[in-house]
């Protein structure tokens, strides 16, 4: 589902992607790994075409990101058409970032109603469904600063599953949590990938990677040194950068 190859991507001189491949199929997870400064956001904004990429290709859900396919030929797309493409996936960010003006409900019926045309109604129903999904169908009136930061992130898991994309990334979605709020997020994405959801993963989080990976792949300096299962690179890493990563954040 998603297909990622060659792909390279500097900010001026430093090359920040150097040939990044990665393949999930529909329904997988896979947890990205590796340590700060290593290209794993920025992977995943490319992902999104939120940056676009200087060489190789992404592929979502059979289109090339950023490009459409005519006659043989591949395309630039128009920015209008890139974010009707970027409906497939859904992305959830490190901060929380929810409309502070906006009830919990508000906020995950703004892009069904708005991008999606849906009716206020259906979109309430939905949203409230989803919410009660990730544990808040109670809290549907509450703005984000009456929420705590675990309540909120799962009301951005709600908001961007009501878009109904077929990839969810997310990128580190419990580092900035309290320790004692972790454990609420990710058995939302747990369940999220119990559900069959494809998932790319950025984390720290080994026991998240150990239960739901089918896949886990360790990025250091702009490339994937390592990717296996959640076996072969958490029980068993070959490469020395992945040992040291993981003696530090077990
Ligand atoms: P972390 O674990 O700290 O989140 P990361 O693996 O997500 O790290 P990135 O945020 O993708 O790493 O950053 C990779 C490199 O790219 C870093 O050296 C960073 O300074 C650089 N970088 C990221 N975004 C930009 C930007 N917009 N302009 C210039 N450099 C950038
Ligand atoms: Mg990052």
């Amino acid at each position: 589902l998603v297909r990622a190859h060659g792909v390279r991507k500097s900010y001026g001189s430093t090359e920040v992607l150097k040939g990044v491949d990665l393949t999930v199929d529909e329904g997988q997870v896979v947890c990205l790994l590796g340590p700060s400064g290593a290209g794993k956001s920025t992977f995943l904004r490319c992902v999104n075409h939120l940056e676009t990429i200087d060489a190789g290709r992404i592929w979502v859900a059979g289109h090339p990101v950023g490009f459409v396919l005519k006659g043989g030929k591949l395309h630039e797309l128009p920015e209008r058409e890139v974010a009707t493409q970027r409906r497939d996936i859904g992305m959830v960010f490190q901060r929380f970032n929810l409309f502070p003006h906006r009830t919990a409900m508000e906020n995950v019926t703004e892009g069904p109603i708005q991008v999606l045309g849906r009716k206020p109604a259906e979109a309430r129903r939905e949203a409230l469904e989803l919410l009660t999904r990730v544990g808040l169908g109670d809290r549907g009136g509450a703005y984000p600063r009456e929420l705590s930061g675990g309540q909120q992130q799962r009301v951005a898991i709600a908001r961007a599953l009501a878009m109904k994309p077929k990839v969810m990334l997310f990128d580190e979605p419990t580092s900035a949590l309290d320790p004692e709020l972790v454990g609420e997020v990710l058995d939302v994405m747990v369940a999220l990938a119990r559900d069959g959801m494809t998932m790319i993963v950025v984390t720290h989080e080994v026991g998240f990677a150990r239960e739901v990976a089918d896949h886990v792949a360790f990025m250091v300096d702009g490339a994937v040194v390592e990717s296996g299962s959640a076996r072969e690179v958490l029980d068993n890493p070959q490469h020395q950068r992945t040992r040291q990563f993981l003696a530090k954040v077990l």
